[in-house]
């Protein structure tokens, strides 16, 4: 049997994006992806152009829809609308396109792609790894990349990522039309749902349509009730939605995300933003950090993976932190929070820039923490 140098396990937006830059290196690496091919996912398709930074190839061709407004509602009325400047704006995206043109440049870059392989264990001996299938497939490799998403057991497993794991409930659809959804505009609905937002991203000619749900959502979600409310609003018959619920995981405190040659990247390492759900972004940034780790530590560097636990750390988990700290106000307190956040002057700006990647959340909190402190009601 070869040794693989890596081996990654989940073929979406995060593992996609570790396989292309390590096989861009020249890294013998292989995808194991339990589907057959891409499938539709259940995802808005948000996504900050700031991503384009970890490619070498322009990803503008998979891009469906560039956002210029984003408009906030309160059960449909007091409406906010926040224009996109500066150099980043937000692009909407069909997954199954993004997924499958990120798993293409892996596999013209030399990554090899085994579908249908659903791995059901994997043991390290002696420094080697192996991952089996459920049909008995095996290979081995000298790192593994955990990309296999929400539901992944992993993590438990190598007793990686957060210690107490935390999901948002969630739907996501898709309508075969525009409705009279603005173009170049995403809706934000934050009264019709308890504890989170319902919302509309434009595509070419159709509509991602989701909800979302972050505290306290042990119960299922009402996803008609809800949609029964929101779309009319957009011009929209709820039976005209196809989709489904998911629970997707998201970040929950700071946590270690490799051990000795194993790595998490995307939602199986819980990156997701507690507050809006941006998963996309820590994908690909995690894919690409994971990767660049790889390289150095395949290289010799033995250390070097920890590297990575703190790089995520700085670029993202620092920021998360305060989102999940926004998160559990606003969505307690929602009425107040859309009040007092969403409609002050300055915030559907400070939104629209977190969105489009120009702000973090810790960004804000510093500012909104100056301004306590110097009463300057600029900020
Ligand atoms: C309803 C909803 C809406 C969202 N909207 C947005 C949005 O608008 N913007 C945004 O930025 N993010 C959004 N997200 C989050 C975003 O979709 C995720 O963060 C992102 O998909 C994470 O990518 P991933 O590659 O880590 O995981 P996934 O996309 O889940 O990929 C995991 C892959 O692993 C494979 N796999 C699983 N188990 C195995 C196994 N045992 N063996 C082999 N392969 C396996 C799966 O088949 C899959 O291909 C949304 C999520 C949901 C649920």
């Amino acid at each position: 049997m070869t040794l693989l140098d890596v081996v990654i396990i989940g073929g979406g937006a995060s593992g996609a994006t570790t396989a292309f830059h390590l096989a861009n290196k020249n890294k013998n690496v292989c995808i194991l992806e339990k589907n057959y091919s891409s499938p539709l996912r259940s995802c808005g398709g948000g996504m900050s152009a700031a991503v384009q930074n970890w490619f070498p190839f322009k990803l503008m061709p998979i891009v469906d829809e560039v956002i210029t407004n984003v408009e906030f509602s309160w059960c449909n009325t007091d409406k906010v609308i926040a224009e996109l400047s500066g150099s980043s704006p937000f692009w909407i995206v069909k997954r199954e396109k993004l997924d499958s043109f990120l798993l293409d440049q892996a596999i013209n870059s030399g990554c090899k792609l085994l579908t249908t392989f659903n791995v059901v264990n994997i043991q390290k001996h002696s420094n080697i790894w192996q991952v089996t299938a459920l049909d008995g497939r095996q290979l081995e490799s000298k790192a593994v990349v955990i990309a296999d998403g929400s539901q992944s057991p992993w993590p438990k497993t190598f007793n990686l990522g957060p210690k107490k794991q935390k999901f948002a409930s969630t739907f996501s659809g898709r309508i075969k039309r525009k409705g009279s959804l603005k173009n170049k505009t995403a809706r934000f609905e934050f009264g019709l749902v308890s504890n989170g937002f319902a919302w509309a991203f434009p595509l070419k000619n159709e509509v991602n349509i989701g909800i979302g749900t972050f505290l306290d959502n042990k119960n299922s979600l009402p996803v008609e009730e809800i949609l029964q409310s929101f779309l009319p609003d957009l011009g929209f018959e709820p039976s005209e939605v196809i989709g489904k619920e998911a629970m997707l995981r998201v970040w929950n405190g700071h946590s270690n995300l490799n051990g000795d040659g194993i790595l998490l990247v995307g939602d199986a390492a819980s990156l997701c933003d507690p507050f809006l759900a941006e998963g996309l972004r820590p994908a690909l940034m995690s894919g690409f950090e994971a990767a660049k780790s790889l390289i150095y530590w395949l290289d010799g560097n033995v250390n070097y993976l920890d590297e990575y636990t703190k790089t995520m750390r700085n670029n993202w988990g620092n920021s998360m932190a305060w989102g999940k700290r926004i998160s559990q106000v606003f969505y307690r307190f929602p009425k107040v929070g859309y009040q007092l956040g969403v409609k002050r002057r300055t915030a559907p700006k400070r939104i629209a820039q977190i969105l489009s990647g120009e702000m973090s959340y810790e960004d804000i909190a510093k500012r909104v923490i100056k301004r306590l402190l110097f009463q300057n009601s600029s900020s």
